[in-house]
């Protein structure tokens, strides 16, 4: 653990560099405006990377800016073994598969391989055909073991649910010289909240995502609830009724806006050659 109160040192980085990841406009994951460097908090076993040019997050009374590295680093926790290891789990009877390790017929087309029972990022997202709101949602995942370029590269994707609320996907258990900020590790709401522990798994290691999902209700243009996600990874909880804020951004706190209660739930790709198997949504009608 550490301290947040620890003094940041400012290093600055090339966020020109970073713009080659922006791989779709679509998931928002955009270089910051010129002028706007990465920060990094020096810890006693490295360093945290983030932002503080960004604007205070107000359900955090305004302590904390998006992305804020200064942030407390979530406890880690040691998931214990699944029963499904190393065998990919099934769906319940109920489900609609997503994806059984067969072929990705239930997602427009996209340039990830399908291999071995397994599904691999490619360029771009995936987005599924059919839309979903309110919903209970499985997903098992696998970070690569291959080196990455650059630290917000490794293992980066992402659930995003209806395409616009993301659940991180990155590789948060290796400890590295240099950690994302804490909104921004594994099973974070990205740019909101830190999940509750860190629960992720060694890369090459298969990890499980359980996703309970409210969408948000609106009325005309007005936001009368927002979306909630309560979650477990790797069987651990890590998010309980935790609202959700607004659309996933980078660098923003972007308002929700008035849409659809479904919409295709989306995979995002980042630029990893994260694999996946095993993914069943049950929508939830009430
Ligand atoms: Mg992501």
């Amino acid at each position: 653990m550490t301290s947040p109160v620890n003094r940041p040192t400012l290093t600055a980085l090339s966020v020109s560099a970073l713009s080659t990841l922006a791989l779709s406009a679509s998931v928002l994951w955009a270089p910051a405006a010129s002028g706007n460097e990465l920060v990094t908090r020096k810890t006693d076993s490295g360093s945290i990377v983030g932002y503080k040019h960004t604007p205070l997050m107000p359900w955090t009374a305004n302590r904390y800016h998006v992305h804020d590295p200064d942030r407390p680093v979530p406890k880690r926790v040691t998931p214990g073994l699944p029963p499904t290891r190393p065998e990919a789990g099934s769906a319940p009877s109920d489900a609609i598969v997503l994806f059984a390790g067969e072929d990705l017929s239930k997602w427009k087309p996209a340039s990830w391989k399908v291999q071995d029972g397994y599904a691999e990022a490619g360029a771009g997202s995936l987005e599924t055909s059919e839309a979903f709101g309110d919903c209970q949602l499985h997903l098992e995942w696998m970070a690569p073991t291959t080196p990455a370029k650059h630290m917000m590269s490794r293992g980066n994707s992402g659930v995003i649910l209806m395409g616009k609320y993301e659940i991180q996907i990155f590789d948060s258990h290796a400890v590295h010289a240099e950690q994302i900020y804490p909104d921004g590790q594994a099973a974070s709401v990205y740019g909101e909240t830190p999940p509750l522990v860190n629960a992720c798994r060694r890369p090459g290691q298969w990890q499980s995502f359980d996703i309970v999902f409210t969408a948000p209700v609106f009325e005309g243009d007005k936001l009368v609830k927002r979306a909630t996600v309560t979650m477990l990874h790797n069987g651990v909880l890590v998010h309980l009724n935790q609202e959700i804020m607004g659309p996933m951004a980078h660098c923003q706190i972007v308002p929700y806006q008035s849409h659809p209660p479904k919409l295709p739930l989306v995979i995002q790709g980042h630029g990893s050659p994260l694999r996946f198997r095993n993914i069943w949504i049950r929508p939830l009608e009430r």
